[in-house]
């Protein structure tokens, strides 16, 4: 039984003479646990999938259906997000941003604390704690919005370009990363990048759009190389 279901999905931004359509005809399943890449060229449609997975955006027609019997989902406590800039509140500490999405839904405090504590020693940010985002290098501070999209412990995380800002070094680092939290985690996560190497390397799945209007030209499962 699939996690996410996405069947002949067809989303219009705009109305009437502005209507404009992103994404034409997408389908997709992913199963539970699964880390499925959405690669096509810029512009086509990635990040309105993701939305449109994250309950962000509405559709026109078509079927968008995430959890199953087993795993009952709520895309408001149920979806972490990463984007391509960490976006993290420069007035926070390391560990209240990534206490945020906690905060937000509501979770107890203290225990969200040591779970914060927890992922940002994960994440390589142990003794970070109490700095600002200011005093962090931009992969520091994209592992810490990496720990924020764990914190409430979704069912599914969502990454959009998420190394896209990074340089290729830490980016190769980052990789590796969100390909070990993956293997930690066993979460069902869906990144979109532009990169077909990078799509290829990270996945279990790489789900190939065509060029704007988005169609999903194949879905293909990839062999990883064991750990
Ligand atoms: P839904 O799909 O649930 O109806 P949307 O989030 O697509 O809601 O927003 C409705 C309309 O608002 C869209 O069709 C789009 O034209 C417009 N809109 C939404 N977000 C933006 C944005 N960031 N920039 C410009 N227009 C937007
Ligand atoms: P990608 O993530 O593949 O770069 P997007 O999903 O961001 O592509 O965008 C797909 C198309 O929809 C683009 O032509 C973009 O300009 C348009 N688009 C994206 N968001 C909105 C919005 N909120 N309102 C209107 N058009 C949008």
């Amino acid at each position: 039984e699939p996690f996410i279901t996405l069947k002949n999905v067809r989303k219009v931004y705009g109305r009437g003479r502005t209507a404009h359509l992103a994404v034409s005809d997408v389908t997709m399943e992913v199963a539970e646990g699964e880390l499925v890449s959405l690669v096509g060229p810029s512009g086509c449609g990635k990040s309105t999938v993701l939305k449109i997975l994250a309950g962000l955006h509405g559709h026109e027609s078509g079927i968008v259906q995430i959890g199953n019997s087993t795993t009952r989902f709520d895309p408001g406590r149920d979806v972490g997000m990463i984007f391509q800039q960490a976006l993290l509140l420069k007035w926070r500490t390391v560990l209240d941003n990534v206490l945020l999405p906690a905060e937000i839904i509501g979770l107890p405090r203290r225990a969200s604390r040591e779970r914060a504590r927890d992922l940002l020693a994960m994440v390589g940010l142990a003794g970070y704690e109490d700095k600002y985002p200011q005093q962090l290098s931009g992969g520091m501070q994209q592992r810490c919005a990496i720990a924020r999209a764990l914190v409430h412990d979704p069912k599914l995380i969502l990454a959009d370009e998420p190394f896209g800002a990074l340089d290729a070094i830490t980016r190769e680092q980052m990789q590796l990363e969100l390909q070990r939290i993956w293997r930690q985690s066993r979460k069902t996560i869906v990144f979109v990048t532009h990169d077909i190497g990078e799509a290829i390397f990270l996945g279990t799945h790489c789900a190939v759009l065509t060029a704007r209007p988005a169609r999903m030209a194949e879905f293909f499962p990839i062999e990883l190389p064991q750990p």
